[in-house]
């Protein structure tokens, strides 16, 4: 029994889930890439008034879900609970619209105090898409084109974009009077928390998801028919301008997302096949946001996607297109002196581009070529007494169970003929 246990609601992720983890995030990098998105990486603790400000106060994240602590001078700091806070903070900071940075990309960990169950976690890894600086639709439509890409390029199917509007403070304001009588005279019959929400936030009873509540909840006002013709124009060419690409999606009234800073359009991109963690990822835009943390008036939408879940729903598939690991080179060794021998060859080997390995045990050299095969060697080298003192080296192409006794110089160019030109 292990003494210590990661804290709960944590992950460790150890290979093949880790590598997997890599090719996954190489491949959504190289898209990141096509559409002029740039990394960046904020720290991952911030003053905690930069969430309780940006994200509200009234929100799940901010009342119940921060690690936030004092540091050794008093401060309150909180471990990140999502991304773009950070990002629109880093954006006013570095002064990143005079550089004509408004296409940026980042990957890590947030934490948030929730119960952990099958897809929810207390550290849990985020992909986002942050695009400052463009307030027409058409930067809405090519974000959520951005999104449903890279599900493609990974090969997911299944997922279905849910799209709302969730209008802006004019038009919200107004509708949240109406929504907020409407719930009043239905109180008896939602559940404790719908009667919390109604008073501090009452647009997230929407989302709710107790199954007693969804009865009272069917028809109420909806937000997209209480828009001001700003916010109602900006959603119709958002819309036209999905269905000019062919994207699929889905109009869901009730979608509202946890986080006060949204502003007109919230997406949210779900799988059943996730169960009641459904959403992969969610996004919407948030025109206000840059203003409020003190940068000038500035524009914006971007979306975070869940890794995790996405690992979920990828299981152990190939990803397409996804190649065969490179071929791994055993050298397998039956003496100390042998073993030194050995070293210097896997250190030549590698600065020829191989993938190779020495196996540290010695011994039998049987035993050595079942070591091989467990790492999935695609050719074992065998260095013995008798390889060392007559110079001649038994290499051998585990799939082909092909064997020939080289000269050392002579191991690279038969490598190179079994398994092709190193990069
Ligand atoms: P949010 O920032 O809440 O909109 O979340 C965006 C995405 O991050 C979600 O769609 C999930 O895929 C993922 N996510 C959010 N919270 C958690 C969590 N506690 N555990 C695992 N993934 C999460």
């Amino acid at each position: 029994m292990a003494t210590y246990k990661a804290p709960r609601g944590t992950n460790d992720f150890i290979p093949p889930q880790s590598e997997r983890m890599c090719v996954i995030l190489g491949r959504m990098r190289e898209l990141f890439d096509r559409y002029g998105f740039r990394p960046i990486e904020t720290p991952i603790f911030e003053e905690t008034e930069l969430f309780t400000r940006s994200v509200g106060e009234e929100t799940d994240i901010v009342s119940k879900e921060m690690y936030s602590f004092a540091d050794r001078k008093g401060r309150s700091l909180t471990l990140r609970p999502e991304g773009t806070a950070s990002v629109v903070r880093a954006y006013v900071q570095n002064n990143l619209d005079h550089l004509g940075l408004g296409r940026l990309y980042y990957v890590g960990p947030m934490f948030r105090y929730e119960r952990p169950q099958k897809g929810r976690y207390r550290q849990f890894f985020q992909v986002g898409v942050e695009f400052l600086g463009e307030s027409g639709p058409l930067a809405d439509v090519e974000v959520i084109d951005l999104f449903c890409h890279l599900a493609e390029s990974l090969g997911l199917e299944g997922l279905s974009v849910e799209l709302n509007s969730v209008g802006c403070p004019d038009c919200r304001d107004l509708y949240m009077q109406k929504l907020r009588r409407c719930l009043e005279e239905r109180k008896p019959l939602l559940c404790g928390d719908c009667n919390r929400r109604l008073e501090t936030n009452p647009l997230r009873v929407l989302d709710c998801k107790v199954p007693a509540c969804q009865d009272p909840l069917a028809d109420v006002p909806q937000i997209v028919d209480e828009l001001c013709g700003g916010c109602e124009e900006h959603f119709a060419e958002t819309r036209g301008g999905l269905e000019a690409l062919d994207i699929p999606y889905v109009l869901n009234p009730r979608l509202v997302r946890g986080l006060d800073y949204y502003t007109r359009t919230a997406f949210e991109v779900t799988c059943r096949r996730l169960g009641s963690q459904s959403a992969v990822g969610g996004g919407g835009r948030y025109d206000l946001l840059v203003e409020q943390l003190g940068g000038k008036p500035t524009p914006a939408i971007g979306f975070a996607i869940g890794l995790e879940r996405l690992l979920m729903l990828l299981g152990e598939e190939r990803l397409p297109g996804e190649g065969a690991a490179e071929p791994l080179v055993w050298v397998g060794t039956s003496t100390g002196e042998a073993r030194k021998a050995g070293a210097r060859l896997v250190h030549s080997l590698r600065r020829k581009g191989w993938r190779a390995q020495l196996g540290y045990g010695t011994g039998n050299l049987g035993k050595q070529m079942k070591l091989a095969n467990r790492n999935g060697a695609a050719a074992t080298i065998l260095l013995g007494e008798d390889e060392l003192s007559s110079g001649r080296i038994a290499v051998k192409h585990m799939a082909r169970g092909e064997q020939l006794d080289l000269g050392e110089n002579d191991i690279d160019s038969q490598l190179r003929q079994w398994f092709g030109d190193r990069p």
